[in-house]
């Protein structure tokens, strides 16, 4: 058998074993048709079967309601930071973001180029390490749309309640969507990279709410257009085949452990094991209020920032891999995300133990 290590990369992340499996078994000769599916017309019966197939485990894993189109594009999460305001951002019309972190702030960034943004909030006054509450939110009356993140991959803030105001939510959920259960009516747009929790870099899923399709800026390029994705299936162009095929597998593989009420579970025992490790000791610090912790980045800090090098390379000599922080934070994260299990996170946290000991 192939020895895997423990991969706490952020992203591109680690997948399933079995799904990484079953993707090789398949490889030269998809289910007898004698190709691999990297060589399939995305026009053919098997592919679009495949295609299909995906979507529809989307939809019942999150109960994606009928009125929502699941549109699976390209250009990963950051396109959709252009991409939202040139189709939901009516010219002279506003938009509200809240700012928690490093990805809700490029996402504002990149929208001001098109429009008027209000910084409803920011977590900036807060060190970013708690998520201002929605009483204290400046809205626009008529906003066109509310954006936020709802999981910080950065900073590991993560928002553990859905703000409730008039506009239509679009939430970033690249680094959460599918880590438990949500209600997808309660937003107009949730879109979600696909390299954190869904499969392969470069593919973004989007689930849109089928009224707030059509109205793109005039300017928008056909390719960037909801419209163009939602009427041609994704397919206006080549869609990106072969990540969508292992996305697809991604999602049966959740289906066979529970589906996001499964993973909630697991997720949660996670997080919470290697919460308490940190808190626990003095030697490990994280500074984000509890209720605003993520549960699936956890960035944290050693004491001594000298030993963070040694702390790197004893976690690899032991197949902890990616453990090293964030460039902009520094010190340590460990991201944990639907494929690790919490064996990974006992080895991790039977290592800080270990490695406390050694040098505190
Ligand atoms: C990783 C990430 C992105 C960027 O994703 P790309 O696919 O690299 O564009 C955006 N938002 C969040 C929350 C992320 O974690």
């Amino acid at each position: 058998m192939t020895k895997r290590a423990h991969n706490f990369c952020a992203g591109p992340a680690a997948l399933p074993t079995a799904v990484l499996e079953r993707a090789q078994a398949e490889m030269l000769d998809w289910q007898g048709k004698g190709l691999s599916v990297m060589e399939m017309s995305h026009r053919s019966e098997e592919f679009v079967a495949i295609a299909e197939k995906a979507e529809q485990d989307l939809r019942e894993l999150l109960n994606v309601p009928s009125h929502y189109k699941v549109l699976f594009m390209q250009g990963g999460a950051s396109q959709q930071f252009a991409q939202i305001p040139l189709n939901l951002l009516p010219e002279g019309a506003t938009a509200d973001y809240v700012e928690t972190g490093i990805w809700s702030k490029k996402a504002l960034e990149e929208a001001r180029r098109f429009g008027n943004v209000n910084v409803a909030a920011s977590g900036k006054a807060l060190d970013f390490f708690d998520i201002p509450a929605q009483s204290e939110w400046q809205l626009t009356k008529g906003a066109a749309y509310l954006h936020y993140c709802s999981n910080e991959t950065i900073g590991g803030v993560q928002f553990d309640w859905v703000p409730e105001v008039e506009a239509p939510l679009v939430v970033d959920m690249s680094s959460d969507i599918l880590s438990r259960p949500i209600d997808v009516s309660r937003y107009g747009m949730i879109y979600a990279g696909a390299q954190k929790n869904i499969g392969p870099s470069g593919l973004v899923v989007a689930i849109v709410r089928e009224d707030l399709i059509g109205h793109a800026r005039s300017i928008c390029p056909t390719m960037l257009n909801y419209k163009t994705a939602a009427d041609n299936g994704s397919m206006y162009n080549t869609p990106a085949t072969y990540s969508w095929y292992l996305a697809g597998l991604v999602f049966e593989w959740l289906k066979e452990q529970g589906g996001v009420a499964a993973m909630e579970q697991r997720n949660r025992a996670k997080k919470e094991l290697l919460y308490k490790a940190i808190d626990s000791s003095d030697f490990y610090t994280n500074p984000i209020r509890p209720a605003a912790r993520s549960w699936m980045n956890v960035p944290f800090r050693l004491a001594d920032e000298r030993l963070d090098k040694a702390f790197l390379a004893g976690a690899e000599a032991r197949g902890l891999l990616n453990l090293k922080g964030h460039r902009s934070v520094g010190g340590m994260r460990a991201s944990i995300y639907n494929a690790l299990g919490l064996d990974a996170v006992e080895a991790l946290v039977a290592y800080m133990a270990e490695f406390e000991k050694e040098h505190a």
